[in-house]
């Protein structure tokens, strides 16, 4: 239990960083709150994955079980040439790694299970957003845009790779972005594909469309990505401009389901479009403010490590925290031990790319030789990721009061 006088965290951002953090700061004895800009608890979404170091972190708490439970189990991915004729199906694992009882599963469903283990313990403010911050040196005096006032020892932004909370500690996001070259749109919609606990990829040089079915369900994910030199910013605050920007990139593609997808996002509801980034920062903290997750290393989801990435940072910033006598020592001992870590995973975004979105004909034709070896059952990603995902021995900490049965 902590005795550290910096017991007051309000957490930013209630995805899978922020719950894991205020679960271990809860359990070590620190008073949370966490403020969330949705309404409620966001179910559903993408598929993730959970493994690695990261798996260790969720058996700590107890939800190994509970989130096997919503694993979504897909059995193959197609890779599809340019006519949209088959190169080859591999194993999930053989992209993604998965040597260690790997688990996948939606988004929102892993922030469900994070949100019931620590909804009884910790103040959670849906609807609402921090508005100012001011930290002076023994305090930070927050105002939501609610209107209340509060003040709290430190502030932990949790809230993403757009952290509003970075913006407001550190400035502008533009010094810490690093664009990957390329931009995404993803929605659900019907499964009219028939397709069942798997997904199928279609590229060309620059463009990747996707249908995912997640489980058995009767809807699939859709995806489309491409390659683009400058982010797109001007779309950013425009629904249409996005929907129309991707129909344009992807127009002459009559091939395989590719209409059909256009077609389908420009119809969607819940179309979520954003650039395909990282974040690097020189410090994780300033002050009183910490970031943890997404908000201070996002990977993207091109090292398929982003959630992985969020559960560690929780485990250990909590750990670190309550370990050290002064919040200053915490926060840069968190960073001490993940800077290496999260390095080696942000470098993953470099494989995924080229298998995912391949660039170049080239990469496209390194790939596809791959799927057709005999042996095909390992494209080189699974490997890399497999180590990285490992390459972070968790630690326990003193006093630390585990989950696990
Ligand atoms: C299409 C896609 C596919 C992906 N696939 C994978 C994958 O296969 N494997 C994997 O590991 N990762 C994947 N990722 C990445 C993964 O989703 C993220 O890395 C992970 O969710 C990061 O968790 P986080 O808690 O740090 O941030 P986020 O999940 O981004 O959560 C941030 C939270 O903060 C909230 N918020 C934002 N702004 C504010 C504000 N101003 N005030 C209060 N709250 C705010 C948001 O509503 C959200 O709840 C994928 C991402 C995308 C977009």
């Amino acid at each position: 239990m902590t005795t550290a006088p910096f017991r007051r965290v309000l957490v930013s951002g209630a995805s899978i960083a922020g719950p894991t953090l205020a679960y271990w700061l809860h359990r070590r004895g620190f008073e949370v709150t966490v403020v969330e800009k949705a309404g409620a608890v966001r179910g559903g979404g993408y598929p993730i994955d959970i493994r690695g170091a990261a798996l260790g972190v969720v058996d700590r708490m107890g939800l190994l079980p509970a989130v096997r439970a919503a694993h979504v189990d897909s059995r193959r991915i197609t890779f599809l040439d340019a006519d949209g004729s088959a190169v080859g199906a591999v194993s999930p694992e053989s992209v993604s790694g998965g040597t260690g009882g790997d688990v996948e599963l939606p988004r929102g469903a892993l922030t469900e299970v994070l949100h019931a283990a620590v909804q009884d313990d910790v103040d959670f403010r849906f609807g609402d957003t921090i508005a100012t911050l001011h930290d002076d040196g023994d305090g930070v005096d927050v105002t939501f845009v609610s209107g209340e006032r509060r003040r709290f020892d430190l502030v932990v932004g949790a809230d993403g790779l757009h952290s509003h909370t970075r913006a407001l500690a550190f400035g502008p996001e533009e010094q810490f972005h690093r664009y990957l070259g390329y931009c995404f749109a993803g929605w659900t919609m019907p499964n009219e594909f028939g397709l069942d606990h798997e997904g199928v990829i279609w590229s060309v040089p620059g463009r990747a469309a996707v249908i995912y079915a997640v489980g058995g369900t009767d809807q699939v994910h859709g995806f489309l990505s491409f390659t683009r030199d400058d982010p797109p910013l001007d779309a950013f605050r425009d629904p249409r401009a996005q929907r129309e920007l991707v129909a344009a990139r992807f127009a002459g593609d009559d091939v395989w389901e590719v209409p059909r997808l256009v077609a389908a996002m420009q119809e969607a509801d819940d179309v979520f479009f954003d650039v395909v980034s990282q974040i690097h920062m020189p410090r994780w903290s300033t002050g009183r403010v910490g970031l943890v997750g997404d908000a201070a290393h996002a990977p993207s989801f091109l090292s398929g490590q982003g959630s992985s990435l969020a559960l560690v940072g929780g485990y250990v910033l909590a750990g670190e925290l309550a370990a050290a006598p002064t919040y200053r020592e915490g926060f840069a001992r968190y960073e001490r031990r993940l800077r290496d870590f999260v390095a080696q995973n942000q470098a993953l975004a470099d494989g995924g790319r080229s298998v995912i979105v391949p660039r170049t004909e080239s990469d496209v034709a390194r790939r596809d030789a791959a799927l057709r070896e005999p042996d095909r059952t390992r494209i080189p990603t699974g490997d890399a990721v497999d180590r990285a995902a490992t390459a972070l021995e968790l630690p326990v900490y003193p006093g630390a009061v585990d989950g696990a049965a």
